[in-house]
């Protein structure tokens, strides 16, 4: 088990992973609103790569020229222009790609171009980079074992298949019914857990909170007591200017 402590990094990060619909991002996001953190959700990056890659006509499934495509191209993480949210817009050579992230083309493409070897090496250094920016909420499928391995808090949000199948199926909002969003639920998950490169895997040290049975803001009560667990002496309304 990989030693932690809150000086590993320039800031203090907490990494939550977690399988598709754990509700990594909600309470990712909340949790970055009460302790005045930024909230970095590293599936931006592979979704910006997906829609990068298809608007240049690259196939997903050739890994060399994705991540020939990858590396010659220009990724930025900038905070979302409206003064009150935590999130942060991806741009791929200067433009925004964040308004296209839940296209079906990149929802259906961005496991393949996840699951490249070359281009995760690519996306882990910037995610790397950007922790160091200032206080955030690092949320993703490898952050607690491979972006962040020595994160002094490491939470993994789990919930059974089908509360997440029904959170998904109200999200998407599109009438899909609930046993169709299941499957798709399960296809992504056996993807995740089942690639060769950075498999979705609790981190040995991670705490896990399995939030099934919890409102969003149980579950981020919970997530908050753990982090405060670890960081006994964290401010309660710690705001840190350097992170934008
Ligand atoms: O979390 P989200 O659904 O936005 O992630 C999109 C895709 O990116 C998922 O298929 C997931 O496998 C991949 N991903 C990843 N590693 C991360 C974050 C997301 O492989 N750290």
């Amino acid at each position: 088990m990989t030693k932690s402590s809150v000086s590993d990094y320039k800031h203090l990060v907490v990494a939550i992973d977690g399988p598709v619909a754990s509700g990594k991002t909600a309470v990712g996001r909340e949790l970055a609103r009460r302790l005045g953190w930024k909230l970095f959700d590293t599936g931006i990056m592979y979704r910006a790569a997906t829609w990068h890659a298809l608007r240049k006509g690259v196939h997903l499934d050739e890994d060399e020229s994705v991540t020939e495509l990858i590396r010659d191209s220009e990724f930025q993480l900038t905070p979302h222009s409206d003064d009150e949210s935590v999130e942060l817009d991806v741009y791929v050579d200067g433009d925004n790609a964040t308004p296209h992230l839940r296209q079906p083309e990149v929802e259906s493409g961005v496991p393949t171009v996840a699951a490249i070897a070359g281009v995760r090496v690519l996306m882990v250094e910037i995610q790397q980079a950007q922790a160091n920016r200032g206080c955030m909420i690092v949320v993703g499928r490898d952050i607690g074992t491979v972006v962040l391995p020595k994160a002094p808090v490491k939470i993994y949000l789990d919930a059974s298949e089908e509360v997440r199948a029904r959170r998904r199926a109200a999200e998407q909002n599109s009438g899909t019914d609930e046993a169709t969003v299941l499957k798709a639920t399960q296809r992504r998950d056996r993807r995740d857990r089942g690639r060769a490169t950075s498999p979705l895997v609790a981190a040995s040290d991670a705490v896990r909170l399995d939030t099934s049975d919890l409102s969003l803001e149980q579950a981020v009560d919970a997530a908050e007591v753990i982090i405060r667990k670890r960081i006994p002496d964290l401010a309660p309304t710690e705001t840190t200017a350097s992170a934008s």
